[in-house]
């Protein structure tokens, strides 16, 4: 019988970069390894049940995540998504900025099959790097049968798209699904899943916006910004944004989505004046309880930055 495919996309990110020390890591050069040299030195990916196949997307340190990359990342995942001898996509990512892009494709997209995003917090030339188990857990993860939708592995936890995190900025175990817990836990290659596989229909996903999307080399995209209430917090930063024609606001509040009297005064302004404003929480758990008659909408419990991406998909059209 043939073997199924599994695709593995590179972007770049800590799980390819390189430090002079094996000792350091901290100080080293994100996005320096090739993807088919990542897989090449994982010895038990010889004896793989599917046929890996990689590709190099992108090289970045994900810190520098642009709509470019988004764009080709988007078009060549959903080509693989439309093979029916694809089983599923694992793409290494960097940490920094994987929840968004994991939001991004599952707004986006949508898939019926398994895409995994995977990452690591120490370099690929550290004395104990956490990248190559990462990499078996997220293809584990992949070519296990009815696994759907965009998911992050990383030490051997699974989260959805819509609940992942970066919580930490230097352990093994750096994200968090918050109060909706993992998915499940990848263990010596089996799954423990904990919950069903994540609710695939967003509601984000359109023909429309995908077209426009998938066509587009990232130079045309809205401007949608973030904004957070904290103390002191006034009216400049919105006033000043709005004067350069930014089209889109997600502002993190504080607590319930609670807003400086001035950072609200000056959003209502932005909003009647055409611009697109969403309140989110700087809160790591729980969502945003609105009451109806809330002048400024709700998140619907994204994050900001996850927030930012369906404003991003809302303005693309
Ligand atoms: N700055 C790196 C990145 O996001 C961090 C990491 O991958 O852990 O690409």
């Amino acid at each position: 019988m043939k073997k199924k495919k599994i695709v593995i996309l590179g972007t770049g990110g800590t799980i390819a970069g390189t430090a002079a020390s094996a000792f350091d890591h901290t100080g080293y050069t994100a996005a320096q390894v090739g993807i088919e040299q990542l897989v090449a030195v994982i010895p038990a990916f010889a004896g793989s049940a599917c046929e890996l196949l990689t590709e190099q997307v992108a090289q970045v340190d994900s810190k520098d995540m642009s709509f470019a990359v988004w764009a080709r990342l988007a078009v060549r995942v959903n080509h693989f998504l439309a093979q029916a001898d694809v089983q599923g996509l694992v793409i290494t990512h960097g940490t920094d900025t994987l929840e968004e892009t994991a939001w991004f494709l599952q707004a986006l997209l949508d898939p019926g099959k398994p895409v995994v995003l995977t990452c690591a917090m120490r370099p690929a030339t550290a004395l104990a790097p956490d990248g190559p188990q990462n990499m078996l857990d997220a293809v584990a993860l992949a070519s296990h049968p009815g696994a759907r939708g965009v998911l992050a592995v990383c030490a051997g936890v699974i989260h959805s798209a819509r609940d992942v995190q970066k919580v930490h900025t230097y352990r093994l175990d750096a994200f968090s699904s918050g109060d909706a817990g993992p998915v499940g836990y990848v263990e010596e290659g089996r799954l423990r899943l904990l919950r069903n596989w994540p609710e695939t229909h967003t509601g984000q996903a359109s023909t429309a916006m995908k077209n426009i999307a998938l066509q587009d080399d990232g130079h045309n995209w809205p401007r949608v910004e973030i904004v957070m209430n904290y103390a002191g917090a006034g009216a400049a930063v919105v006033q000043a944004l709005v004067a350069s024609g930014v089209q889109g606001l997600v502002v993190a509040g504080t607590g319930n989505g609670t807003l400086h009297h001035a950072l609200e005064a000056a959003l209502l302004q932005a909003q009647a004046a055409g611009v697109r404003v969403v309140r989110a929480t700087r809160c790591l758990e729980g969502r945003v309880l609105p009451k109806a008659g809330n002048a400024i909408p709700d998140s619907q419990g994204l994050s900001p930055v996850k927030a930012r991406v369906n404003l991003l998909l809302e303005l693309i059209t």
